[in-house]
């Protein structure tokens, strides 16, 4: 409990915080991770689907998988990890959230500056005029065209072996070089370029708390390693008023 009052008093002295999270801060909302026991549909794993090939291959089972995961989304809540996020927000003079995840729960919390730099699940973009728009359907209709040009349009998600926006990276780049305060909740750390963003914040003088419910190859870089879930652990990091 002393690790844990002295990174809160770290945290509330602080003007600049970065938060960067992944798809561990949603597992305690009932969001299933990847490389969790639940990341498996029918026989697939992600690594299978989630990728511009498997589109070009077979859309129609692409989006399938993704009816799927819109449906267990729509009906999750944010939990305490999520709501702590806001009130620190709230409290931080600069503050800036780095998301992997793409289900919009920091969002549905009240987090307001937000990068998600994989995309969200309630967008579409378009294949052919690359239009992005929001799209909540659940069941989304099979196959999606775009109201513009009629092209077929794709989950606006970053799919492995894609490159993420130029944009994001810059922002998220920019924020590790400033930021005094990282908080790394819930990311294995594995998926680049997130996981060097934690290198970057260490290296230009940040102090970096990882909260995970294990250990991870960031963990032996980082200052504070607080190993729980993020729904327990988040809230008694931030001030109560
Ligand atoms: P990941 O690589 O970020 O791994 C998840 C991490 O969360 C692991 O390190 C695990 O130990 C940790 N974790 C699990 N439960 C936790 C808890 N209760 N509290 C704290 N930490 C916990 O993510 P992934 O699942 O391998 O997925 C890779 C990518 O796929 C993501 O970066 C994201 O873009 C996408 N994805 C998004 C969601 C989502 O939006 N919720 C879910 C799955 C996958
Ligand atoms: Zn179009």
């Amino acid at each position: 409990m002393e690790k844990i009052s002295r990174i809160r008093s770290r945290i509330s002295t602080v003007s600049s915080i970065v938060v960067l999270t992944g798809a561990g801060i949603s597992a305690d909302s009932g969001v299933p991770t990847f490389r969790g026991e639940d990341g498996l549909w029918r026989r697939f794993r992600a690594e299978d689907l989630a990728t511009p090939e498997a589109f070009r291959r077979d859309p129609v089972l692409v989006w399938e998988w993704y009816n799927w995961r819109r449906e267990i989304i729509a009906i999750k809540n944010p939990n305490a990890a999520h709501h702590a996020l806001v009130k620190l927000e709230r409290q931080a003079r600069s503050f800036t959230l780095i998301t992997q995840n793409v289900d919009g729960l920091h969002a549905k919390a009240g987090s307001k500056n937000i990068t998600e730099i994989h995309g969200n699940i309630w967008k579409t973009r378009c294949t052919v005029c690359g239009d992005v728009s929001h799209n909540f359907d659940v069941p989304i209709t099979i196959l999606p065209h775009c109201k513009k040009c009629n092209g077929l349009l794709r989950p606006h998600i970053v799919w492995f072996g894609e490159s993420l926006d130029p944009a994001d990276i810059k922002r998220s780049m920019d924020a590790m070089h400033t930021c005094e305060v990282l908080l790394v909740i819930g990311t294995s750390g594995i998926v680049q370029p997130a996981a060097s963003f934690v290198s970057t914040a260490k290296g230009a003088g940040a102090y970096v708390v990882e909260i995970n419910i294990e250990e991870t190859p960031n963990s032996y870089l980082v200052d504070e390693v607080l190993v729980g879930r993020a729904s327990d652990v988040v809230p008694l990091l931030i001030n109560r008023d």
